[in-house]
């Protein structure tokens, strides 16, 4: 242990101005003795990514968007900073994590973009704290057998997933991809989920709800594409692909229960009729704190669980009329690659429209339906397939979204409300 304790971690964060990356250097500024940051990166937050340079002082930072990379370099100059080296384009993503002179990387971009800088964190050997559930879905088990082929460390940060790790013996710990869990005891992992911000509102009431209402989340506070997702359950459905891959184990071996107070984050049920889960107040510094500093555990600034002051613990099972994204997630991950990189793929497509106001609510299930059956069938067995399939189906589905009424439909929406 002593010599665990001597590791300062050399950190490279994707996605650092997002909701994961602002939580992890929450937790990595508590603990300056354990974490050196060496490079982040952000899409196009300029002023946000500014400010952590200044705070952490990064070797290398990675901004997509070369407009506001050339902003920033600029602003880092008048602040003399200019030694921080400055990289754009997507591909500098990789550059930095999969660099020599770092051992960890935090994958908190959203989205299939996501993909190819965790891959390469995967093939370089890196300890990879996994956020970008999307990297996965979108490619199962190449991405896994990457994970075996390099002896890379993968530790789950969502938050389930986490408490499902951290409720397995040692040993399926240490081979997250590829651990028998039947061997180790278990019959079942139990994703629980909330139910989001419409749980208890009818199917009819969903076809008016507005943008704003979906990303109000009752008990999480995260980024705008996951809280679509997880408003539709198609997040516990990503989460359930996710889990397939992780855990290596079956579509039945999985149950999606329902538990509306967030406060058990996932349970493992075993043989003997045992049952563990892990509990904590819903924030996501919990389960980064336990990737970052894994086996060791660290304070993460989150509260306690009061347990004289915390509501009741209610459990239900999913009404998959009102969520038909999560059956569709779970019907996808019984049939395969091409289905799972499809469902993806739309939903990105179909969600960006929810939030540019240009579709219904309702309608981001009509449209993943639609683009999923079309590719459903698609052999998907290298990176290559991942990202040619990937682009098809991008684009099937905004030709798909000019059958619907394109214009702003927020107007109709707020009538509705009233
Ligand atoms: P976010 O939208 O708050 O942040 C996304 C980050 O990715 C930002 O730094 C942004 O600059 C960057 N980014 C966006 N598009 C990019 C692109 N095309 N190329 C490169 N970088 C890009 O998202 P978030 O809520 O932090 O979620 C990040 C990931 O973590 C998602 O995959 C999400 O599913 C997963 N996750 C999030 C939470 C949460 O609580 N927020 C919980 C579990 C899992
Ligand atoms: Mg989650």
């Amino acid at each position: 242990m002593s010599e665990i304790k001597n590791v300062v971690r050399r950190l490279c964060i994707l996605g650092a101005t997002g909701s994961i990356g602002l939580s992890t250097l929450d937790v990595v500024r508590r603990h300056p003795e354990r974490f050196d940051v060496v490079s982040l990166s952000a899409h196009s937050s300029v002023d946000t990514l500014l400010a952590q340079c200044i705070e952490f002082l990064p070797e290398t930072v990675v901004m997509v968007s070369k407009p506001h990379a050339k902003e920033l370099k600029q602003l880092l100059l008048d602040k003399d900073l200019g030694h921080i080296n400055v990289l754009s384009g997507a591909e500098a993503l990789e550059v930095i994590s999969q660099d020599k002179s770092i051992d960890t990387v935090m994958a908190a971009i959203v989205g299939a973009s996501g993909l190819m800088p965790t891959l390469a964190a995967v093939n370089a050997g890196k300890r990879v704290l996994l956020a970008n559930k999307e990297a996965l879905v979108t490619s199962g088990a190449i991405f896994i057998e990457a994970v075996k082929a390099s002896g890379a460390q993968l530790i789950p940060i969502d938050s389930e997933h986490n408490a499902i790790f951290q409720c397995l013996p040692i040993e399926a710990q240490n081979t997250p991809g590829y651990c028998n869990l039947s061997e180790n005891g278990i019959s079942k992992i139990l994703l629980t989920g909330s139910g989001g911000p419409f749980r208890t509102f009818s199917v009819e009431d969903l076809e008016s709800v507005t943008v704003e209402q979906a990303c109000a989340h009752p008990n999480w506070d995260m980024g705008q594409k996951i809280s679509v997702d997880s408003a539709t359950m198609m997040n516990k459905g990503l989460e359930f692909i996710e889990a397939k891959w992780l855990f290596n184990v079956e579509p039945e071996d999985i149950q999606v229960v329902l538990h509306p107070q967030s406060t058990i984050h996932s349970m493992v049920q075993y043989k003997d009729g045992s049952v563990i889960a892990q509990m904590g107040n819903p924030d996501m510094r919990t389960p980064i704190a336990h990737a970052l500093s894994f086996p060791e555990r660290i304070d993460s600034g989150v509260e306690p669980l009061d347990f004289f002051n915390t509501p009741s613990f209610e459990f239900q099972a999913v009404d998959y009329v009102k969520y038909p994204n999560l059956k569709l997630a779970i019907e996808a991950c019984k049939n395969g690659q091409g289905a799972c990189t499809a469902l993806n793929a739309a939903n990105e497509i179909a969600v960006d429209a929810f939030l540019n106001k240009k579709i219904k609510f309702t309608d981001i299930y009509k449209i993943n339906e639609t683009s999923v059956n079309k590719f459903v069938s698609e052999d998907v067995t290298s990176i290559d397939d991942v990202m040619n399939l990937d682009n098809r189906v991008r684009e099937f589905t905004r030709n798909l979204l000019t059958q619907y009424d394109t214009q702003d439909i927020s107007d109709n929406m707020n009538r509705d409300n009233h």
